[in-house]
């Protein structure tokens, strides 16, 4: 039976990379029907917060990854990881380390001037274990590392990778505080909670011989491992701000979908031929980690916007309106006819690549009140302009029935009778009454969806300027 496990620490949001790899994880899990958990590590009290726990559910939740155990907190395991110390300890497996930093500080130095890699060398290790009860002395645990040989493992990923033992020096395993570090908590987690699979980002790499390490002096099963390749800007640089969002929940408010966000997720790293565009149920089904190999991949915010595009098109008016209309309500709309946002919506959906950019292209709309671009009001509503409308406005006010066709030919006649030669000089002006700019879909679509009442409202407030 499969088990994996997301393991955010709740020291910032859910970034991309983050996201990734809880992607990854419900993927494989899903897939295999297996068992996803979500675990947060938050041992460091002083840089984790509510406030991202928070925030880190929020985008989970988002994304839609539902985890079917959790969310456990490590901070109340502490029990747990004391209880495995002690046993290390029992077992001669882990020592106290009475070094001072003041002492580990000088030695560092003297290894770095002997042009040596620094590490703990030991210098505990082989003292009494007895603790010093006499005294008050601060102490922290360290783990007594095996020395020789070879740590080997086969990674998912990367395939075999092998450490040798004398790079892994004797790393604490709780603090002087009392505190357990990173590496020995994940291990006791991951094997108390039975992970199976291991899948995280490969700037952990380095830390899994040393956990290999802990799994076989607790005499526990070693799990599988993934480590996920690097995202990288394209500029070839680590993913920052400068490339766009970091933070997964910034999309949302950028206008994806969800659905949109893991098809470009997955693909970072992860592909099955030359598909592009997924919907979650194939992702499920053709998810595969020995695809995804070790090359670092690239996020590119353009390309996340059109497998966003290809999304909103598949959705049915109906559902494209349910996405929008908060978007909406952001800009002050609330939707009253909905059969009339529904075609407004229609009109402008092909125009809109994110669920933002729709709202605001069809604002005009649904706003009671033009917002005019003023550069376009200077430009066509001038006296020609305001002197086709006024024609207009005669002409449709009479008109007994409304649609694009008899709307086309109210144009042609007003146009015959007033000597103008293009289109464009009767439409503009139009245009920019009803929408307030100069682009929009066809005026005929815009004058059939608007209605008469309407026009003839916006008219007459443009006449007015
Ligand atoms: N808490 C770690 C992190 O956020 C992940 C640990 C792991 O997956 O083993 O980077
Ligand atoms: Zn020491």
């Amino acid at each position: 039976m499969i088990r994996v496990r997301f393991a955010p620490s709740p020291t910032g949001h859910l970034h991309i990379g983050g996201a990734r790899t809880a992607l990854f994880n419900y993927l494989f899990a899903r897939h295999a029907k297996g068992t996803f958990i979500l675990r947060i590590e938050d041992t460091d009290r002083e840089r984790s917060t509510q406030e991202y726990t928070d925030s880190i559910l929020k985008g989970m939740e988002w994304l839609g990854f539902e985890w079917d155990e959790g969310p456990f907190h490590q901070f109340e395991r502490l029990e747990l990881y004391k209880e495995h110390v002690e046993k290390l300890i029992k077992e001669d497996k882990a020592y106290r380390c009475y070094c001072t930093p003041e002492e580990l500080d000088a030695k560092r130095k003297a290894l770095l001037a002997a042009g040596k890699k620094p590490k703990y060398e030991g210098t505990c290790r082989n003292k009494d274990l007895e603790p010093r009860t006499s005294n008050s002395e601060p102490y922290c645990i360290r783990f007594k590392a095996p020395q020789k040989g070879n740590v080997v493992f086969q990674d998912i990923c990367r395939g075999e990778i092998s450490v040798n033992r004398e790079e892994l020096d004797d790393m604490i395993i709780l603090r002087t505080d009392g505190t357990p570090t990173y590496n020995f908590t994940v291990v006791v987690d991951d094997v108390t909670m039975n992970i199976t699979h291991v899948i995280r980002g490969d700037d952990h790499l380095n830390n899994t011989p040393r956990q290999i390490q802990l799994y076989q002096a607790l005499e526990y099963p070693i799990p599988q491992f993934a480590h996920l390749p690097m995202i990288l800007g394209p500029d070839k640089q680590k993913l920052s701000k400068r490339h766009g969002a970091v933070s997964v929940i910034e999309y949302k408010s950028m206008g994806f979908l969800p659905e949109a966000m893991l098809n470009y997720l997955a693909r970072l790293g992860w592909s099955h031929g030359d598909q592009e565009i997924f919907t979650k149920k194939e992702l499920i089904e053709y998810f595969d980690l020995k695809v995804v190999g070790k090359a670092p991949s690239v996020f590119d915010i353009e390309k996340c916007t059109w497998v966003n595009s290809e999304h909103l098109k598949k959705l049915s008016d109906k559902e494209l309106m349910k996405w929008t209309k908060p978007y909406l309500e952001e800009l002050g709309i609330q939707i009253a006819d909905e059969a009339y946002a529904a075609k407004a919506i229609h009109s402008e959906r092909e125009r809109g690549k994110t669920l933002k950019e729709l709202a605001q292209i069809t604002a005009f709309y649904l706003k009671e009140e033009v917002l005019f671009d003023e550069a376009a009001a200077q430009k066509w509503l001038n006296e020609n302009g305001k002197k086709g409308l006024k024609a207009l406005q005669n002409k449709l006010f009479s008109l007994k029935s409304w649609d694009e066709k008899i709307l086309h030919d109210t144009f042609d006649a007003i146009m015959k009778e007033l000597g103008i030669s293009k289109m464009v000089e009767l439409a503009q002006p139009c245009r920019v009454a009803l929408t307030g700019t100069t682009v929009s879909p066809g005026i005929f679509e815009v004058m059939a969806i608007l209605g008469k009442e309407r026009v003839l409202k916006r008219f007459e407030a443009a006449l007015k300027k």
